[in-house]
């Protein structure tokens, strides 16, 4: 038997492929530990150079206190030198998410004795529907590192909820690279049926989409999300630019409008959230405004902002025009807007009630997916009626 133990970076797909493979080394009998193990896994992420350099400190951390260190995930799979250097007990695993798990568990070895219970967070688990992506904007790396879009079959990933629920997992984040492209035609299957059908789990209190592109956002969709009651107020939606221009050169396929149109008959009942890349090569002052604008006219409340970063391989590899200072500059502005949007939601349920589940102590999220302060006493777990009181900087306080 090994002892082990498994972190990730990034995304929630990372988080889902970092669950599988823990999930993995205890079916086999191995022994998860923090801090000091014989074993760690590190998944990591590529997004940018930032996030890379990140997943290598990481795996060097963990080397120090472990006999050997698996590096999985997007960083491992982008190839080039990012891991470079380190401890000869630092093996990099080039292998898709799929296969990861197998990969990772032949080389530990199993004891064949079964445990069971694999939960990587008590309240919240992400199960993966979908990886890879087989559009090809011109700044990502995602579908070099995690090839084409497939998806699991839906009766896999209803047995996955059945399962979580089962655990104690009181909601579900359907988890996928590019969500909306889920599709198991052989059973009659895409995204909003999934949802129907996931969100209906008995003994399931939540069901939300780690994030879906403006494109999918159907009348389907709309209409499973709005019909189906445990389904979350809150949906995140990537624009990564407000500009018209710069999107045609990432290569997004929609256009402002449409961004704005599709989520205009939600914004009033559905917590809004984004990610922007800020800096693309070719984003000038206007186009930058352009974004802040749309942000705001969209009714986005958080938004999560990526400086950019040139990723080897992509179509925009060898380009990074906008100066560092600028990036900074203008990420900072868009911060700025967007948590002065958060704040201004959570300060709209003062004297309103929410149900919160209680994800870690004294901390939860409500409905929309906006963070409550909770008495510290309040079991984790738990979905607790509550009224805003105020509101911090962290979050809404509950009565
Ligand atoms: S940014 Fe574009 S290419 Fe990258 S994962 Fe999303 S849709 Fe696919």
């Amino acid at each position: 038997m090994a002892t082990f133990s498994v972190r990730f970076l990034g995304c929630k797909v990372s988080h889902a492929d970092a669950h599988a493979v823990r999930e993995r080394l205890l079916r086999d009998g191995h022994l998860e530990r923090d801090g000091h193990a014989d074993v760690a896994v590190v998944n990591t992420c590529c997004v940018t150079n930032e996030a890379l350099a990140k997943s290598r400190k990481e795996a060097a951390r963990a080397a120090r206190t472990h006999r050997r260190v698996y590096v999985t995930g997007c960083g491992a799979n982008l190839g080039g030198d990012a891991f470079a250097g380190l401890p000869d007990n630092v093996h990099v695993v080039v292998r898709r998410s799929e296969e990861t798990p197998e990969a990772v568990a032949g080389d530990v070895g199993a004891i064949g004795c079964v445990q069971s219970d694999a939960r990587l967070d008590r309240v919240r688990a992400f199960v993966k529907v979908q990886d890879g992506c087989s559009f090809s904007c011109s700044f990502c790396v995602i579908p070099l590192v995690r090839g084409p879009s497939r998806s699991r079959p839906a009766e896999a990933v209803l047995a996955e909820v059945r399962r979580r629920v089962a655990q104690g997992h009181r909601e579900v984040v359907l988890t996928g690279i590019n969500l909306g492209c889920y599709r198991d035609r052989g059973a009659g299957f895409d995204l909003a049926r999934l949802v129907r059908e996931a969100g209906s789990v008995p003994g399931l209190a939540r069901l939300r989409l780690s994030s879906i592109e403006i494109n999918h956002v159907n009348d389907a969709l709309v209409a499973a999300l709005r019909e189906t009651p445990t389904v979350s107020r809150h949906l995140h939606v990537p624009l990564q630019s407000g500009d018209d221009r710069v999107l045609r050169e990432m290569g997004r396929r929609y256009a402002s409008a449409t961004y704005l149109r599709r989520l205009e008959p939600l914004r009033e009942e559905v917590n809004l959230t984004s990610d922007v890349i800020v800096g693309f090569p070719t984003e000038d002052e206007r186009a930058f405004e352009q974004t802040l604008r749309v942000a705001e006219r969209a009714g986005l409340t958080k938004v999560h902002v990526f400086p950019y970063s040139p990723r080897p391989g992509t179509r925009t590899a060898d380009l990074d025009a906008v100066r560092p200072e600028v990036k900074k500059e203008r990420s900072a502005r868009l911060r700025a807007a967007s948590h002065a949007a958060e704040l201004s939601r959570w300060r709209s349920k003062v004297g309103a009630d929410d149900v919160v589940l209680v994800d870690r102590s004294g901390r939860g999220y409500g409905d929309d997916y906006s963070p409550w302060l909770v008495p510290a006493d309040t079991p984790v777990g738990e979905l607790v009626r509550v009224r805003g009181a105020g509101v911090t900087e962290e979050g809404i306080l509950a009565a």
